[in-house]
């Protein structure tokens, strides 16, 4: 923003802080995007080191205020002094030590500039971000990014309301209020003692410890889709579902250019023309979001049950991004793509959003990161479950037995066999896609689709959640 006046930007200011990932940043621009729809100042803020990545693949990223619907949205990314995040233990203590003191500094200058904040939104791995604002007292809240049925797992653990698996029992299942009963590999897993991601328990738990000091917690989900949890915690927290905010329409359509303003760290490769030359619900869409990196050997598996299943597919196959578990390409069995033809795409990254809301997309195999499970309730398409950690494995379970719009592939990184052999890939892509069970699916996720829209239109569940939290911010303005 430079040295400009703020005279002419609208009010309130909402400053929004992103843990640096995909499946962060997403849902914080959508909501960004919401707001700034609704006629308030948006700053999208997040560290340099994805900022970089944002800007190379996104050429529409500015930092000058850009209209949207009737407010403005603007970025602003902090540099987090390295160049290497791929030890994610030290980097989320490292962005901790640097954002408490580069994210003061930038709101004490939001406020020389006369664009004061009102309210500070923040996702989860970055509970430090309330403490910041604590201090300068401006009011907060965080934007969970996870399901209601998640939140409430970390909540009882965080609480020590339920038992939950320790070391000397790793395999009880967990009874939560309001919940089915989790299978101790349904649980969350880094609530598990044997979590090889400890770092991120604490980062989430780090959520609840300052949950008491937000004005409210905002939720990626709607009250028809959780009704049972959302109920139930809120009578605990002040917890406001606003979502999909995927397919709110004002998130969506707003009649400036910068609508199409994505986050996105990768450049989507174009596949919109190769599915437009697809029949109707014939192809199975792969993704497993920004984060899971397969083994080479479950890769082989799946081509080769893709291959003998007949199936169309476009499929993500991610290049290696310096995350958790990545460390070199994937590889195509040999004459893979010979074989296949035109029958199966293979892309580095995907419009996402676009391609679930194709006709020619009949399922999703997926590795069930909650923005891809909302994105296939809002696009009613039907899932392939294979989720592999965190509360993928959460939303695997609700998605096949509690939503039930999928078909389960595996049990996540828990399970004895991990690897998903080529003939159940087979079994399973071909249950998806025709026959009885195929139909069923298909007829539950067109009545997700239907209630997601009446949850975000004007006067929706989530609609009003959200005309609660702007309430609270006018009255809060400091
Ligand atoms: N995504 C995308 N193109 C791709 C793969 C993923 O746009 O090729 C987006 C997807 O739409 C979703 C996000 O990346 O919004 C991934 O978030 P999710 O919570 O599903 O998984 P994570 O990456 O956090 O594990």
């Amino acid at each position: 923003m430079g040295s400009a006046s703020c005279n002419d930007l609208p009010r309130p200011h909402v400053f929004l802080v992103s843990f640096p990932g995909q499946g962060h940043l997403n849902p914080l621009l959508r909501l960004g995007k919401l707001l700034a729809s609704k006629g308030l100042l948006v700053t999208l803020s997040a560290p340099e080191l994805i900022g970089a990545k944002i800007r190379k693949a996104n050429s529409n990223i500015s930092d000058q205020p850009t209209r949207f619907g009737n407010g403005m949205i603007r970025f602003e990314f902090f540099d987090d002094e390295t160049q290497d995040s791929s030890d994610g233990d030290w980097y989320t203590s490292h962005l901790e030590l640097i954002g408490k003191k580069k994210l003061p500094q930038m709101l004490k200058k939001q406020e020389e500039e006369g664009c004061s904040v009102s309210c500070l939104v923040y996702n989860s791995f970055i509970p430090w971000v309330c403490d910041v604002a604590e201090s300068l007292n401006i009011p907060s809240a965080v934007l969970w990014v996870q399901s209601c049925a998640s939140f409430s797992a970390y909540y009882h653990y965080y609480h020590g309301l339920v038992p939950f698996p320790t070391k000397a029992q790793p395999e009880i299942d967990v009874q939560l209020p309001s919940m089915p009963l989790l299978k101790y590999d349904e649980v969350p897993s880094f609530l598990h003692p044997s979590t090889p991601y400890p770092f991120l328990r604490m980062a989430i738990l780090g959520v609840f410890k300052n949950l008491p000091k937000n004005m409210c917690i905002l939720m990626d989900t709607f009250e028809e889709l959780e009704n049972d949890v959302i109920n139930y915690m809120s009578n605990l927290c002040p917890i406001k579902p606003i979502g999909p905010l995927f397919s709110n329409p004002k998130v969506l359509s707003s009649n400036s250019s910068s609508s199409s303003v994505s986050v996105d760290i990768l450049k989507a490769d174009d596949c919109m023309a190769w599915l437009d030359s697809k029949p109707n619900s014939s192809v199975v869409y792969i993704s497993f979001g920004s984060v899971v990196f397969l083994k080479q050997e479950q890769v082989d598996e799946i081509a080769y049950g893709l291959l003998n299943s007949g199936v169309s597919f476009l499929w993500v196959m991610r290049p290696p991004t310096g995350g958790l578990d990545s460390k070199t390409g994937h590889v195509l069995p040999d004459g893979f793509l010979e074989k296949v033809g035109d029958n199966g795409k293979i892309v580095q990254w995907s419009p996402q959003q676009e391609a679930l809301a194709h006709p020619s997309v009949a399922c999703f195999m997926t590795h069930c990161g909650w923005n891809s499970t909302l994105e296939a309730l809002a696009c009613a398409v039907p899932v392939l479950a294979f989720p592999q950690w965190g509360d993928q494995v959460t939303d695997a379970k609700y998605l096949v037995d509690e939503f039930k719009v999928g078909i389960r592939m595996c049990r996540g990184d828990l399970a004895e066999n991990k690897i998903v052999v080529k003939e159940e890939v087979e079994r399973c892509l071909l249950e998806a896609t025709s026959g009885p069970k195929a139909a069923e699916i298909k007829e539950n996720a067109l009545k997700w689709k239907k209630k997601a829209e009446e949850a975000v239109v004007d006067g929706g569940s989530s609609d009003r959640n959200m005309q609660f939290f702007l309430d609270q911010l006018t009255f809060e303005e400091p």
